[in-house]
């Protein structure tokens, strides 16, 4: 597992921007080597290793859109209706003989085969039945109502590129075209620990000044969205030897080891020295809020590590910025941008210039229409709840100082934020 190199960051400024860190990781990190192939019913959620091509043309041949009638466009009475005679029935998944005779019409169904010469398709709710013949109106466009061959995709076409992770509609088009496996990326591995002396498993008793662990199912939910295999490590201690041991060991199965807690700079913060010492450390101060302090190295043979922040929201916060783009990378897929979408504060805002802050808010549609953003009461980084009862995260660029009350701001769904 060597998908960084020991050299591949240098970085002395105080604080990195956040452009910085997808930059780096992007450069950087090499995906997976491994690639296997594996059938659709498993494909759901994989990343493409190479491009695919489409067999088939999609559809494979012109056929109906609608229930009705198919007919010549060139038959048709220029103001008038047309009467045309019946001359046949085709269903789906059945064929004509011959080709569509002029001043005839076929009885089609959606999805038959186009009879030949027939170009032009009414829907059955638009014509009049008379004993052998249909009465069809003026005005209907040449080709209405026809599907034609390879207008959904041409054989040969890349159905599916390289670096595309599958979604059930990915999956879907394969089936489509007739694919029956797909070659992939083998699955990153992920290890998951938390750190801190008060932190306990929930279930277990949990005495004095304890806490349950809500970071390590954040996280394994987190990364198990985005497709990698997660293995929970458990809980570690504030010791700087049992801190090393943990990432140690878990460095050396994982493609990436993810922690959180213990990455500042208080006494009981160790998780920076143990990656300085069983590896590099290559940045631990993001300019992001919440957030700030997160640990990204290298350890070992060049596993990938990851130490975020304790506070829930952090976690969230820092898991979207930094861990979602690392692990797209390690895991060879692209990366699918973040586009904030403009929506209106309610909230006043000051914030420190060269940062880039994510505010919790709820979305409501104003009495003029407008999607406006609700900053969440509680702003503590703690305040898990403020992640439940929101709906995303403003983001606020690092030039912006403030924003007042109606500013256009830009809205991240929590959905897109970790997809
Ligand atoms: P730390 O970064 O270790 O100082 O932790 C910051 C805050 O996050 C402290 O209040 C911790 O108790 C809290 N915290 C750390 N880890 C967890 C966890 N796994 N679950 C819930 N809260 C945590
Ligand atoms: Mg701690």
């Amino acid at each position: 597992m060597a998908q960084l190199t020991d050299d591949c960051f240098a970085f002395s400024g105080p604080l990195l921007p956040i452009d910085e860190v997808e930059r780096i990781l992007s450069e950087r990190v090499a995906p997976v080597e491994e690639i296997e192939t594996v059938p659709l019913g498993q494909a759901y959620g994989r990343v493409m290793a190479r491009n695919v091509v489409a067999p088939i043309s999609l559809p494979p041949f012109d056929n109906s859109a609608v229930d009705g009638y198919a007919v010549r466009a060139a038959d048709l009475a220029g103001k008038d209706e047309t009467r045309l005679t019946v001359a046949g029935r085709v269903t789906a998944g059945r064929t004509t003989r011959g080709a569509l005779a002029p001043g005839s019409a076929i009885r089609i169904f959606t999805g038959a085969p186009m009879p030949a010469g027939a170009d032009t398709v009414f829907m059955q709710e638009d014509v009049r039945v008379e004993g052998e013949s249909v009465l069809v109106p003026a005005g209907l466009a040449v080709g209405a109502n026809r599907r034609l061959a390879g207008e959904d995709i041409a054989a040969g076409a890349v159905v599916l590129p390289a670096g595309r992770r599958l979604a059930a509609q990915h999956v879907a088009l394969a089936a489509a075209v007739g694919l029956t496996a797909l070659p992939v990326r083998r699955r990153i591995r992920v290890a998951v620990l938390s750190t801190g002396d008060e932190i306990v498993e929930p279930g277990s008793q949990r005495r004095g000044a304890a806490l349950f662990d809500a970071n390590r199912v954040l996280l394994a939910g987190l990364i198990a969205g985005l497709g990698a295999e997660v293995t929970d490590c458990g809980i570690v201690v504030d010791d700087p030897l049992a801190i090393e041991r943990a990432i140690a060991a878990a460095a050396a199965k994982h493609d990436l080891v993810v922690t959180s807690g213990g990455v500042s700079t208080g006494e009981a913060d160790h998780v920076r020295a143990a990656v300085e010492k069983i590896g590099r450390l290559v940045f631990w101060r993001v300019a992001v809020k919440p957030g700030r302090p997160v640990a990204m190295g290298v350890i070992g043979a060049g596993t990938a590590f990851v130490g975020l922040p304790g506070n829930p929201v952090a976690v969230f916060v820092t898991f979207a910025r930094v861990v979602r783009p690392l692990i797209a990378r390690l895991a060879g897929a692209e990366l699918t941008p973040l586009v904030p979408l403009p929506v209106r504060a309610t909230f006043p805002h000051r914030k420190k210039k060269g940062r880039r802050e994510y505010v919790r808010v709820a979305l409501r549609r104003a009495s003029d229409g407008i999607i406006e953003a609700v900053r969440h009461p509680q702003e503590g980084a703690g305040v898990i709840t403020s992640l439940t009862e929101t709906d995303g995260l403003v983001e606020l660029m690092e030039d912006t100082t403030k924003i007042e009350p109606g500013a256009s701001v830009g809205f991240l769904s929590y959905a897109a934020l970790v997809t």
